[in-house]
């Protein structure tokens, strides 16, 4: 009942040269289980949206502001994001949360306007080293849970990303069994919180060093519903390859 969802994070990656990857991302042959995300940086959003034209790849922003407008130097609102061409928009993400101090509420905040912007919003929770190694992982991914989810959410409007931190570009990828605990458990939350409707048709993805040779392992395991991938999106090559595996779990 759930699609599945690739969805890549180029970060801060990426100038008009790097479209000619969308390019051959393009040539990828649709699949009828999987969707497929692209989240540039928000200067190539609009130019990704026509290269990407005619193809069922969407697009989506990296952080969004909690404001429609305004004084707000720098920042980028949901509903800038949808003019540009964006389906969906990265939020919470450990690089947001620890290189600007998002805290929980600015993330529901922010939740709360890409969902009335009229965008989905992936939200990232995932645990540090430290507090795994303290057994403190589905506590923080609780906690994170409850501080950052807007009310306003449903199964089409919000798709959660577990990503521990200690796995982000590191190389290092939980076992299957940790992988498989922290996604049981963010089910049973959102079923808790939200209804067995909302609950079930959520996606919830994996994301940490997601590569083509380890993505059917981690495809396997019960209530992981596709990934949020960072370096190897950035490469057409590589990203066709999880998105294959993907498509065959
Ligand atoms: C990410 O930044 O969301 C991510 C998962 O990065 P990587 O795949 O490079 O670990």
């Amino acid at each position: 009942m759930r699609r599945k969802l690739a969805a890549g994070n180029w970060k801060m990656n990426g100038t008009g040269a790097a479209l000619s990857e969308l390019e051959k991302l393009a040539q990828t042959p649709a699949t009828s289980q999987t969707d497929i995300l692209i989240c540039p940086p928000a200067t190539l959003i609009s130019r990704a949206a026509d290269t990407l034209a005619g193809t069922a790849i969407a697009l989506g922003g990296q952080d969004c502001h909690a404001l429609e407008s305004g004084a707000h130097t720098g920042d980028i609102s949901a509903q800038m994001l949808a003019d540009a061409g964006a389906s969906m928009v990265i939020l919470g993400h450990s690089e947001r949360r620890e290189d600007h101090g998002e805290r929980d509420e600015d993330v529901r905040a922010k939740a709360r306007a890409a969902i009335d912007g009229g965008l989905t919003a992936v939200i990232c929770v995932g645990e540090s080293l430290a507090e795994r190694e303290a057994a403190n992982t589905l506590d923080i991914i609780g906690g994170q849970l409850a501080g950052s989810i807007p009310d306003t959410a449903t199964g089409e409007n919000l798709v959660i990303a577990y990503e521990p931190i200690w796995a982000i570009g590191t190389g290092k990828v939980p076992t299957i069994a940790q992988i498989g605990e922290v996604h049981d458990f963010i089910r049973a939350r959102l079923e808790r919180r939200f209804g067995e409707g909302v609950g079930r048709s959520t996606r919830i993805l994996y994301g940490g060093s997601v590569k083509p040779d380890n993505a059917a392992e981690i495809f396997s395991v019960p209530n992981v519903d596709g990934a949020l991938v960072g370096g190897a999106s950035l490469k057409a090559a590589d990203f066709s390859a999880i998105i294959a595996a993907l498509d065959a779990a």
